[in-house]
């Protein structure tokens, strides 16, 4: 199978033969960014490698992130100089393996005096050497008169200066996407729609799992040498398949992000700013609109895929805005989306959410399931390696050395010339700027192959295209109307226009796609519907 088809829909009962017939090296359970970027390092260094993800890729924590790949400026001043320095050089990894994955952006954070923007410059400073930023790319100083010209959305009685610095803005699930659609051209059988639930144990060694199949209910056994669990906020429930007394290793810190119509917060860079009790938050425009976020609390909810999103949390980062921003005051009511994500941070007890360090770490169970918790987006790719040394050594598997070149994620075969990719598809498919420039970011050089396909809008004036939502399931494995609305396009959370106006037509093109019956399609669109509301 290529990287063009082994997610696609159709060739689902074909892999769940698979995943019975052979007997792998590793089977991860899992379909976030930790799980899609172990079964990618996997493939390419030799390894048979299945994963099976209980919901769709991509719809736990990895969707719901600030989509920032970044070493995490604050994390300094919490002396972890050895995770800042390893995600801060990542940076230009992923830059490299998908440069439309990994956007430059300036990030602006005010400050609110001279002595302030020293102690500022320091840090980032310290954060360039970590993260061995070139020249071109190192921070700037703005006094009064740039933040006037370049970024008049900040209030100006008490923000006089600004240090800007580059990071790095993702698309969170698009990257997971990528990164298993790569893990499939290497070999990796994937299947979403499968949850774990049960180890298969055999003479005291964990030999496999057991799943069933969300779509035909069938159920199935992956014979695999090593169990890796890399189920995010729920790798303490997979630890109890193993072990029913296992003691809990997460702490749970739920995060909030709210999307504002860019009219009403004209931000023109990213930026960072102080909240009242001294974290910060990001504003980030993007597609149209601006995402801010985000919120860091302790949540007791148990595993819930859809944390709820509390009115405190929506007020706290308006607050935050109406502080520091010179616009009319935002009201919760132009709030036009938001999402709540869980982060599965190692417990460290009696510490608050933001005082825990975002490391990673990696475990062994009693019968060999090795257990990857933690860490950030940022970091999947050395947490894959972490983990696949450590499966290797307690499964002696045959684990060939990391790979010295850079192998490129779909789409991202190019320079990071977003500008000639969007003018390509201008000239060639008479797309709007607009359109391209969005296309362009979501697909990379895949853009074109999908726009071949057809460039109706979804619904007027909209920049989706209905043959989106063909890629999304011919290409990208998606099942429901909610992996499209929600992880695919993003319709969801970017494009107020097709938000809700979206919905009906994603739902009649993926039911001619699917086959679904109009009880199918009537319930899938419901489903959506009372999710955006
Ligand atoms: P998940 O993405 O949650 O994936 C785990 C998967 O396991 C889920 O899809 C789930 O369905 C599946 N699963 C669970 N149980 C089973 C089972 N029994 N069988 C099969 N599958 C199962 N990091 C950054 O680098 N940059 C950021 O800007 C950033 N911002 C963040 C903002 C917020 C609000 C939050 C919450 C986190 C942020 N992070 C960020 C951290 C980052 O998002 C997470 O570290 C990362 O997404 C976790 O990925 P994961 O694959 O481990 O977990």
């Amino acid at each position: 199978m290529t990287t063009a088809s082994a997610l696609a829909a159709s060739t689902r009962s074909a892999v769940l033969d698979r995943l019975e017939r052979e007997t792998f090296d590793c089977v991860v359970i899992g379909g976030g960014i930790t799980g899609a970027g172990i079964a990618r390092e996997a493939a390419l260094r030799g390894l048979s490698v299945a994963l099976l993800e209980a919901e769709d890729y991509a719809s736990g924590t990895s969707s719901r992130s600030s989509k920032l790949i970044h070493g995490g400026l604050r994390y300094l001043a919490m002396g972890d100089v050895a995770l800042v320095r390893q995600t801060a050089l990542e940076r230009k990894k992923i830059y490299g393996l998908a440069p439309h994955l990994a956007e430059p952006r300036w990030l602006v954070v005010p400050a609110r005096s001279r002595a302030g923007l020293l102690k500022l410059r320091a840090a980032i400073a310290t954060y360039e050497r970590l993260g061995a930023v070139e020249e071109q790319d190192r921070h700037r100083n703005w006094g009064r008169s740039e933040l006037e010209a370049e970024e008049p959305v900040l209030e100006r009685r008490h923000i006089a200066h600004a240090c800007v610095y580059r990071e790095y803005l993702t698309d969170d699930s698009r990257l997971v996407l990528a990164t298993l659609r790569a893990a499939a051209g290497a070999g990796a059988a994937l299947l979403n729609l499968a949850r774990v639930d049960r180890i298969l144990v055999e003479g005291e060694r964990a030999a496999g799992v057991e799943a069933c199949c969300g779509e035909s209910g069938r159920r199935i056994r992956v014979r695999a040498r090593c169990v890796i669990n890399a189920a995010g906020p729920w790798v303490d429930a997979v630890r109890t398949l193993e072990d029913a007394g296992a003691p809990p290793l997460l702490h749970l810190s739920k995060g909030i992000h709210i999307v504002l119509p860019a009219a009403r917060l004209p931000a023109r860079n990213m930026l960072i700013l102080n909240t009242a009790d001294r974290r910060s938050i990001f504003v980030i425009p993007r597609h149209g609109v601006v995402y801010v976020g985000t919120t860091d609390t302790s949540y007791e909810g148990g595993h819930d895929l859809w944390p709820a999103i509390e009115r405190d949390d929506v007020t706290y980062l308006l607050d935050t805005l109406n502080a520091n921003l010179s616009v009319d005051p935002l009201h919760p009511d132009e709030v036009i989306a938001a999402w709540a994500g869980l982060r599965p941070l190692i417990a460290e007890p009696g510490k608050a959410p933001q005082e825990i360090s975002r490391r990673d770490e990696v475990l062994v169970g009693p019968s060999g399931v090795v257990t990857i918790a933690g860490g950030k987006l940022t970091g999947f790719r050395p947490m894959a390696r972490e983990t696949l040394e450590k499966a290797a050594e307690v499964a002696d598997l045959d684990l060939a050395p990391p790979l010295e070149r850079l192998e490129p994620l779909p789409g991202g075969d190019f320079d990071g010339d977003l500008a000639a990719l969007s003018g390509a598809l201008v000239t060639e498919h008479g797309l709007s700027a607009e359109a391209a420039d969005r296309l362009a970011l979501c697909y990379g050089t895949e853009a074109s192959s999908l726009a071949s396909r057809g460039t109706e809008p979804l619904v007027p004036g909209s920049t989706i295209l209905t043959s989106e939502i063909d890629w999304a399931v011919e290409v990208e494995g998606a099942l429901r109307l909610e992996d499209v609305h929600y992880r695919r396009t993003r319709a969801a959370f970017y494009h107020p226009e097709a938000r809700e106006a979206g919905v009906a037509a994603s739902a009649e093109r993926m039911a001619s796609l699917l086959g679904w019956d109009d009880a199918r399609r009537e319930a899938e669109v419901a489903g959506v519907l009372r999710r955006l509301a």
